[in-house]
């Protein structure tokens, strides 16, 4: 069977490109191994209707959902490689399955990169976080950090500062901000430490203190840290598209790449902001631009053939 649509990557992108997919009647199958990005966190928030929900909930409630459609099918495993032939793409599972394909949707997330500091994944998604629209409510008015080592500091510190008025940069040893963006930090309570950074300290990945190479240590309850995003995906490809600045893939705003069929959406693009809502939106927006990409070709293969 050819299929419409493989859709490579089950988070809320993929998930809501397939919603779309199947309610357009549109043979399309879903491949996800379930690693996002967001699996170190319990509650996703901002999410309209479903603020705080523990995202594999939310996964599950949307892959029920989809079941509902016959023209949908969730394979629960890793595309191991995708080559176009013809007008076709092949897609390899790591079963060494192969399925063919008239367009593809990457919605594969990408995966941080986290800081070399002692201890960092134990608190990574508990008490610190990378974006504040996504975790600040949860930590507001306590003491917090802002951890970053090159010029994302003084972004972040910005705008982590609409929520507390506790807040101390820390640069882990580097010396990054001028001296007018310093006096600035100041002028507004920021503070700013530029130790070397020895272990982030507290127990269950509840932040109490961060403790510095030096035996010194600063009280500090939670907080938001730079992170380095790549790709995700480790499939094989000669689908050959571009990449933006950021190393996301890059789209217009249709979700088509440059390689005609293949479309992308979600954090896959490292474009910006990333949440589950924006997400999703892309996703459905990839699979509106699928279906009318198909319909275009139905009613121009009609035309041929009149
Ligand atoms: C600590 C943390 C907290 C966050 N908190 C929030 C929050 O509170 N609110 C919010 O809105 N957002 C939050 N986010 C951001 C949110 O998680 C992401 O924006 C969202 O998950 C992006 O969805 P996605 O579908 O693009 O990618 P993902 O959710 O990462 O899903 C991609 C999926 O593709 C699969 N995949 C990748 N490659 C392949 C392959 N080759 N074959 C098969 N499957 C593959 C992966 O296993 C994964 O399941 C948080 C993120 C983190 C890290």
């Amino acid at each position: 069977m050819i299929l419409d649509c493989a859709v490579i990557g089950g988070g809320t992108a993929g998930l809501k490109a397939a919603l779309v997919l199947g309610r357009s009647r549109r043979k399309t199958i879903l491949f996800d191994d379930n690693k996002p990005r967001n699996a170190v966190t319990s509650a996703s928030h901002g999410f309209i209707t479903r603020d705080g929900i523990n995202p594999q909930e939310l996964k599950r409630i949307a892959q029920e959902e989809l079941y509902k459609y016959p023209d949908v099918r969730i394979e629960k495993q890793r595309v191991h490689r995708i080559n176009k032939e013809n007008t076709l793409f092949k897609v390899e599972t790591e079963n060494g399955e192969v399925y063919s394909a008239k367009k593809i949707i990457l919605a594969t997330g990408f995966k941080e990169v986290l800081p070399d500091i002692p201890r960092v994944k134990e608190f990574y998604g508990k008490s610190l976080f990378n974006c504040p629209f996504c975790d600040g409510w949860e930590l507001r008015d306590h003491p917090l950090a802002v951890i970053a080592d090159d010029q994302k500091a003084f972004h972040m510190a910005k705008l982590v500062s609409n929520w507390t008025n506790d807040l101390i940069i820390f640069t882990n040893g580097k010396e990054v901000l001028s001296l007018e963006e310093q006096e600035l930090l100041k002028s507004k309570g920021i503070s700013i430490n530029e130790k070397k950074i020895a272990a982030f300290i507290g127990e269950e990945g509840m932040l109490e203190k961060i403790q510095f190479e030096d035996e010194t240590s600063v009280l500090r309850e939670g907080g938001f840290i730079s992170t380095e995003w790549l790709q995700a995906d480790s499939f094989k490809t000669s689908l050959g598209y571009t990449l933006n600045e950021q190393g996301g893939i890059a789209t217009d705003s249709w979700q088509r790449t440059k390689t005609e069929g293949v479309f992308a959406c979600g954090d896959t693009r490292i474009a910006g902001p990333s949440q589950l809502i924006i997400a999703a939106a892309e996703g459905s927006m990839a699979a509106i631009s699928v279906v009318a990409a198909l319909t275009e070709e139905k009613f121009n293969q009609d035309k041929q053939h009149a």
